[in-house]
């Protein structure tokens, strides 16, 4: 058996192939963060997406907290979940951003993939972590891998939280199976560079060191209403140049 220091090409790449020889992709996770059907719900946002003919990816909570929520934000209530249907219905992407707004039990993890699955039809191909969740997979310093390191020329990320039970034997938080065998892509750091691909040119890929997570991927910054406007303009031009 390899040790880890004998083994040290642990990633599996899967480069993309756009369709039709296109040269580069531009797509948005939009997080759940504190998003309500009154604040996000139905209204300018999606429809500008849909008339440009975009179609994204929105992350859910399946579950509604059963204590104090980490950030708000509506989970999957009557009228918030009739909103992410008819997204779904459009051809926008629902995704997973953690079982619910507060740490989950495997159990819960468990019950709110399955309450996903109920609701949208299918398993969420993509799962991002929340803030601070005990259960976030490889979060804190466990995301930053070998591959990740050996990908990203650009500004490193900082991993944004500290607590993390992916590994420790058992936790009641552990759901890394789960993960591996009904989630596709888990999003790892993310860059204040717009072109995702110039910081992370191997996404995605397996890194054979943390089997829970079929595909790592990583993100560009843009959560807030002034990061994403500097990235397009000060590196805007870079994209079609490189991409
Ligand atoms: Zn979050």
């Amino acid at each position: 058996m390899r040790t880890r220091q004998e083994n040290p090409t642990p990633c599996e790449i899967a480069k993309p192939a756009w369709p039709q020889g296109k040269r580069f992709a531009f797509t948005i996770v939009d997080g759940t963060d504190r998003s309500t059907v009154q604040n996000v719900g139905p209204g300018p946002v999606y429809d500008f997406l849909s008339e440009l003919g975009l179609r994204t990816t929105k992350t859910i909570w399946p579950l509604a907290p059963l204590g104090p929520p980490r950030t708000g934000g509506q989970s999957l209530d009557p009228d918030y979940r009739r909103w992410v249907l008819e997204l779904k219905d459009q051809g926008f992407e629902v995704a997973l951003h953690g079982a619910s707004d507060e740490n989950s039990t495997r159990e819960r993890v468990l019950r709110g993939l399955n309450y996903f699955r109920e609701v949208i039809g299918q398993d969420p191909r993509l799962h991002a972590n929340h803030t601070g969740q005990v259960e976030s997979i490889y979060w804190g310093r466990r995301s930053s891998t070998a591959c990740r390191r050996s990908s990203t020329s650009g500004p490193g990320g900082s991993p944004r939280a500290r607590i993390n039970s992916t590994g420790v034997a058992g936790s009641p938080y552990l759901w890394g199976d789960l993960c591996r065998d009904r989630i596709t892509y888990v999003r790892n750091l993310v860059f204040p560079e717009i072109n995702t691909l110039k910081v992370d040119p191997l996404m995605p890929y397996h890194d054979r060191w943390r089997p829970y997570v079929r595909y790592w991927f990583s993100s560009s910054e843009g959560h807030g209403p002034f990061l994403l406007p500097a990235h397009l303009s000060s590196s805007f031009a870079g994209i079609w140049r490189t991409g």
